[in-house]
């Protein structure tokens, strides 16, 4: 086997058509909340306690859903390719792992865990409300959702350094760059494909492969793109 890497980075499309709505979705939960109000290291200082609420609700409502096509493809696809394929998902729900992907980094954390502000610890907790818990590790009352807020930094970012000087494909799933620099990411590395049903030129215009269509229309086509990119 050959040692390239192929990084696959992917942002809230992949989820949209397993029904996980985000705040560009403009119903339902979504209306009662701003970004500003529940995404937020000030909306938390504020409102603590509807921020928890905010991610206890999120992550029920994960319990509900269920991987997409995609998820499935590009679990296989990691799991043909485990020593090239580097799974970034910008996304905090569980589908990829649900749908059998074992090694997923997150880069904006993870809503089926939680994680205590006194010593750091993070623990799984599947769907539950956080009031469920206290810290197992150091007893504490403390405990927050383990997804990142505008405002704080996200430690799981040093993974893009490693694919700035690691990879040789990157494939971009559902997300056009407004929160992790893709654009960049395709300029870089140079063989790049974008799956996204929105248009955005300005980002787009450095991609070599371009597929704007749903991601799971797009899944066997990637698949194949990749494949035959390490068989090559
Ligand atoms: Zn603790």
């Amino acid at each position: 086997m050959n040692s390239k890497k192929v990084y696959i980075v992917s942002g809230a499309g992949l989820s949209a058509e397993s029904g996980i709505r985000t705040f560009r979705d403009t119903d339902g939960l979504w209306e009662e909340y701003s970004i500003e109000e529940v995404c937020s290291v000030g909306g938390f200082m504020r409102d603590r306690q509807k921020v928890l609420d905010f991610y206890d609700a999120r992550r029920a409502d994960i319990e509900q859903k269920e991987p997409n096509y995609a998820h499935k493809r590009l679990a296989e696809l990691a799991n043909t390719y485990p020593e090239n394929i580097v799974m970034l998902t910008q996304n905090v729900d569980d589908m990829l792992e649900r749908a059998g992907c074992k090694n997923v980094i997150h880069l904006h954390g993870t809503l089926t865990d939680l994680r205590c502000e006194n010593c750091g610890k993070v623990f799984h907790v599947g769907y539950e409300s956080q009031k469920e818990f206290i810290c197992p590790a150091c007893e504490s009352f403390d405990i927050r959702h383990n997804v990142v807020m505008f405002g704080e930094a996200a430690p799981a970012y040093a993974h893009l350094q490693k694919l700035y000087n690691d990879a040789e494909m990157v494939v971009v799933i559902g997300t056009s760059g407004q929160v992790i620099d893709t654009a960049y990411m395709a300029q870089l590395v140079g063989n790049s494909v974008l799956n996204n049903i929105d248009i955005d030129e300005n980002h787009d215009q450095y991609f070599s492969k371009k597929l704007y269509v749903p991601a799971t229309e797009a899944a066997d086509e990637i698949y194949e793109l990749v494949e035959k990119f390490l068989e090559s």
